[in-house]
């Protein structure tokens, strides 16, 4: 049987890995700086996380959400306290895209209406709501297409003001990304997020917070949207959320009440899923990897901002966007076969970096090194 041929890849296999460290099977050694899509949060490997998963495993693997399950409690007493949502309630799922559909699920739940609003150059996975959600036509099959979501124009207060004073009624959610990440990292502005959450609040429409790549402490506080210092009713998340091990869930505000039912995975919150959030945020914690999100990614940002080839540079904490002119399209390839380094991309030519949370600032000096040596082949 083949594959089926959907994915772009890298010539490359990675066989061993730790840290921020991966290597080949011919044993090359990279830099890993993009943690295969925002996904690795403590690192490769991390020794507590490992153990856990192995110790969790030879207990007990599965079983299903028809008995208890005491270490999703555990999960969402810590992820309330680290995220500072203590009083909000945990539904876990499997991914980013499934986050977001029961979300966007939830919400029309809540409030019974069926419109949403999403902004120009979301993302919000692949799933039937959440890729009617994402502004990317070509991968919206026919049966996906839908009218109930609307279009607005990203950080445009006027227009989102415009529609809520059109069809404010029949709005059931706002689905927004903290900072838009496959949109080229462009941050929510704290005037668009509160004007969102002062709009959804007066028209009882629900904010979802879409935190499934910009969350889980990569900008240096747990929800990027917690920079506006806004609450939303509902966040979705993964990613980060397991370092690679698949768990995905939404937190959802008190208001909302659960019916049995209303909402139901298989695989969801099992156990050794769990383990492995549960094994992340206690490395978090302990290793206070968001105040180092914060302090890497502000000297990336500061250093990065004296090259003068660069057009911008973008985001916060570890989610970073360097705007590159068109001529330098290469530099992104170029840094993988010449300085082994791994990092993501935006349409049409920003370099996205997404690495572990617990990069160090010699990773940091690796990098800077390493594109001024890219920049000066142009
Ligand atoms: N939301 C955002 C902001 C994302 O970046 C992604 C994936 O890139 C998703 C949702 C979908 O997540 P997943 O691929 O786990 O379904």
């Amino acid at each position: 049987m083949n594959l089926f041929d959907v994915y772009p890849i890298n010539p490359i296999s990675i066989v061993r890995a730790k840290g921020s460290t991966v290597w080949d099977a011919q044993g090359n050694e990279y830099l890993d700086l993009y943690g295969g899509h925002a996904v690795i949060s403590i690192g490769h490997t991390h020794e507590h996380y490992v153990s856990r998963i192995t110790d969790q495993l030879n207990q007990i693997g599965f079983y299903s959400n028809s008995i208890q399950t005491p270490l999703q409690r555990q999960l969402a007493d810590l992820l309330g306290r680290v995220s500072g949502k203590d009083d909000y309630q945990l539904f876990l799922c499997n991914s980013g895209a499934e986050a977001n559909e029961n979300a966007l699920k939830l919400a029309s739940f809540y409030n019974g209406r069926k419109r949403v609003i999403a902004f120009k150059g979301a993302f919000h996975g692949r799933t039937s709501l959440a890729v009617s959600a994402t502004d990317n036509p070509r991968i919206v099959a026919p049966v996906n297409q839908t009218d109930h979501v609307t279009f607005l124009p990203f950080n445009d207060v006027a227009a989102l003001e415009a529609a809520f004073a059109a069809y404010g009624e029949e709005v059931s959610s706002v689905i927004i990304e903290g900072i838009q990440g496959v949109g080229g990292i462009r941050a929510a502005s704290v005037e668009f997020l509160q004007r969102i959450r002062a709009l959804t609040t007066q028209y009882n429409a629900l904010f979802i917070a879409d935190s499934v790549q910009c969350g889980y402490g990569r900008t240096g506080t747990f929800y990027s949207h917690d920079y506006a210092d806004v609450s939303a009713d509902i966040y979705s998340m993964a990613k980060g959320m397991g370092n690679g091990f698949p768990i995905g869930g939404i937190a959802i505000s008190p208001q909302i009440k659960p019916w049995f039912g209303m909402l139901g995975t298989t695989f969801g919150g099992n156990h050794l899923a769990c383990a492995a959030a549960l094994a992340v945020l206690e490395v978090m914690q302990q290793e206070e990897l968001m105040q180092n999100a914060s302090e890497v990614g502000s000297y990336l940002i500061h250093e990065l901002g004296n090259f003068d080839r660069i057009l911008e540079v973008r985001g916060r904490g570890l989610m970073i966007g360097i705007e590159l002119p068109d001529e330098m399209r290469t530099v992104k390839k170029d840094l993988l076969a010449k300085n082994r380094i791994f990092t993501g991309e935006a349409k049409p030519n920003v370099i996205r970096l997404l690495p572990a949370l617990n990069v160090t600032r010699s990773h940091a000096d690796r990098f800077l090194e390493a594109l001024e040596e890219r920049l000066n082949e142009f």
